[in-house]
Order: C-alpha cells, then structure tokens, then sequence
C-alpha cells in the first residue's frame, strides 16, 4: 500500500501492509523475487525505471518502500549488510571532517570508523553520548556527523534523541541513529529530528537470523539522492531474496517485539533478583540512569539485556555461557531464537580492552537476545547454567 494511505493507520497495519502491491503482472498478493540483473528496453532509453538491478530492483523497491512506512520517514534504501549502510553514510564526508560517535557501540562500526576510515583522513571523537553536553563539548567547526546508537550495544545505555537532534541542528551537522537494537517497533529517530535512521535489518526487521541486511532512512530529499549515488555507485546493495526475506520479516515485526518485550521484563527481573546476579543492564528498570528517558522516546524496552555475575572470572562467565540450553550461544540477536553472548570475546572483541573496560564492558559482561519461547523455559534455563 501506498505511503500516504497508511499514514494514519496503526503499527499493526504499517508493519503487514507497507510495501505490498499486488503485482500488476499476476496479481500474486506477495511481491515476487525478481531475480534478474538487468531489464530489458525497448528502445535506447525507453524502459519501465528499471535498468540494471544494482540500481533498481522490483523486490528491493517494495522493501524500500516499506522501511520508509515504517520508519516514519519520506525515504529508505536497503543495503546489504548493516555496516554497508553504516560505510555509506561515512562515505557522504570528506577528508578533514570530524565524527562524533558514541563511546558505547557495536563493535563493527567502531571497527569500521578507526580501521577503515581514518586512514581517508576522517577523524572520529568518541564521547559518552547518554550527557548530552558532552556531544556540545566535542563539536567543533569540522563536525559534520554525530553518529549514536540508542539502546547501546551491549550495556543498554540510553542517548536522548531529541536533545542530541537540537545540538546536531544548531551545529549544522547530520545527525544518524542506529537504531538497530529498538526496531522501528518501539522507536522512531526521524520523528524525534534525527537525519537518518540505520538499522541492522539483520537483527530483529529479519527477526528469524536467515539474512544479512542493512538499511537508511531518511526524510530530507537531497540527502536521499547522495545517498543513492553512494548505494548505486560502491555497490552494497541486497539480492532479491534477501529483500524478500525482510519484507516479510516487517509483516511479523508487532508481534514479535511485543513478545520480545515482555519475555524481557520477564528475564531482566528474574536476573535481578538472582543471588549469584550482581549488574543488571536493562533501561526498563526504574532506577536505571536514563529509564525516564526511555520512556518518553520509546513504546516498550525490548528484548536485549546484559548482566554480570557477583563472580567477575572469566570462568564464572564461560561457565554460564557454556551450559545454557535454549539460550544459543552466538554473535547476533533480534531472532526469534534466544542468544547468549561473551561480548568481550565476540561481538565487541574488535575493540582494545583498555576502551571496553574504560567504558564498563567488562570481561565477564553476559549478553542476551532474548528470543520469543516462552518465558518460564528461558528462565528455567538461565537458572540452571547460572546454577
Ligand atoms: C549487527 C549490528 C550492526 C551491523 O550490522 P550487520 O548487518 O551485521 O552488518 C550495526 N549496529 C548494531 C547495533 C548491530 O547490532
């Protein structure tokens, strides 16, 4: 359905109707897999907007189409992972221009920042974004992005969108959000006068981990168009298949985050009150430093946690991390299978331990991605490996 017939609609209806058109071919109710790399014309230049597929594509549109509904925003593209999203967006600066990003991120794209791209001479600050302060601290006149991720990953810290998108607006700057771990769901940055919204379509828009994808959305029209030229021009773009594999992941996202959601409070709660449980990182608790926050900028607290052990070893970690059952152990999250994570060892090894204990990811931090079982099975099974 078309972007401006759902505007009013409710969620529910975004996530099942956005992007599905009956194909005016056949009149299939789901969008076909057009798997094909070019489109034929019949004559030079006369063609029906499709070219070559690594600039347009039927299936990709559709997706396109409905992670713009979704997100709130006048625009997305679809790229074919989430750091390719993420490389895309960094690819719209020049040599000399300054990053604010936030301390506390996915590993990959702090990788990707100080690996890959301060060799082209952009350079990054990282900063404790959840003080908004701190980001007016670090502008200076070279600023030309501010990068946030909100929840983070893995410690759930929270960064106040508003507040930051008033900063990056009065500094000139772009202002983008990964807003991979809330989902379009609980949280919509563009509303909140973020430029761009990236997302790991992998994580929970996929939501049943058979897919890589990532994506951008947008509002503003010229960003947009640079941002196409990049998609089209460096070539990260999804197949078909992978597009159709979101598309209809979007239809179920509702039902599963609300399900995600209330196994979390179920979890963060039992964790909690667990005698050998010492931290536990999840922003629906009412003493969390920034819950107040998160209830204003989101509709719900998710699925992830992390939590650490009154036995800080290594070993106490291993132990747990080694014996659950039904909590998979593995890098990734937002499927509906529950996942166990060593963020220290895994998803965050990339980044110097100095910088991960500085910032509080400390070596016996235990992540989860807690899937959509039910409830009493996944605490039956946390209680035994923590024993
Ligand atoms: C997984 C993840 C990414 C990277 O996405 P890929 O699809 O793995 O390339 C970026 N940000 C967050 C928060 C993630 O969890």
């Amino acid at each position: 359905m078309s972007n401006t017939s759902l505007e009013n609609t409710g969620l529910a209806t975004k996530m099942i109707h956005a992007g599905a058109e009956p194909d005016p071919s056949t009149g299939a109710i789901m969008t076909p897999i057009f798997q094909t790399s070019t489109y034929v014309q019949s004559s030079p230049g006369q063609h029906k907007g499709y070219e070559y597929a690594r600039s347009q594509n039927p299936t990709r549109a559709a997706l396109e189409s409905a992670l713009a509904i979704i997100e709130n925003g006048k625009y997305a593209l679809a790229f074919s992972s989430g750091v390719a999203a993420t490389d895309a967006v960094i690819k719209l600066l020049s040599p000399g221009d300054e990053v604010i990003a936030a301390s506390d991120m996915y590993g990959g794209t702090y990788r990707l920042f100080i690996k890959v791209f301060e060799k082209f001479g952009i350079s990054f600050k990282f900063v404790d974004t959840t003080d908004p302060a701190n980001v007016s601290a670090a502008i200076t006149s070279k600023t030309k992005l501010i990068w946030i991720e909100t929840p983070t990953n893995p410690l759930m810290n929270i960064t106040d969108i508003a507040a930051i998108a008033t900063i990056s607006k009065q500094a000139g700057t772009i202002l983008c959000v990964d807003n991979t771990f809330a989902s379009p769901y609980l949280q919509n940055p563009l509303d909140l006068g973020a430029d761009i919204v990236m997302h790991s379509s992998t994580k929970y828009l996929g939501g049943h981990s058979d897919v890589i994808q990532g994506a951008l959305i947008m509002n503003d029209s010229l960003l947009k168009d640079q941002l196409y030229f990049i998609q089209k021009s460096c070539g990260a773009v999804p197949g078909p298949f992978d597009c159709f594999l979101v598309l209809r992941g979007i239809k179920t996202l509702h039902v599963r985050m609300k399900a995600h959601c209330e196994n979390g409070v179920i979890v963060a709660h039992y964790l909690r009150n667990h005698p050998k449980v010492d931290k536990v990182f999840w922003c629906g608790f009412e003493d969390h430093i920034n819950h107040e926050i998160a209830k204003k900028q989101m509709r719900g607290f998710g699925g992830m946690l992390s939590f650490t052990l009154k036995d800080e070893s290594i070993e106490a970690a291993t132990k747990v991390l080694s014996s659950t059952k039904l909590f998979s152990l593995a890098e990734s999250l937002g499927g509906v299978e529950s996942l166990i994570n060593h963020p220290a060892s895994m998803t965050h090894a990339s980044i110097p331990r100095e910088e991960r204990i500085k910032n509080g990811l400390t070596d016996g931090l235990i992540r989860l991605s807690i899937g959509i079982e039910d409830a009493a099975d996944l605490v039956a099974d946390l209680g035994q490996a923590i024993g």
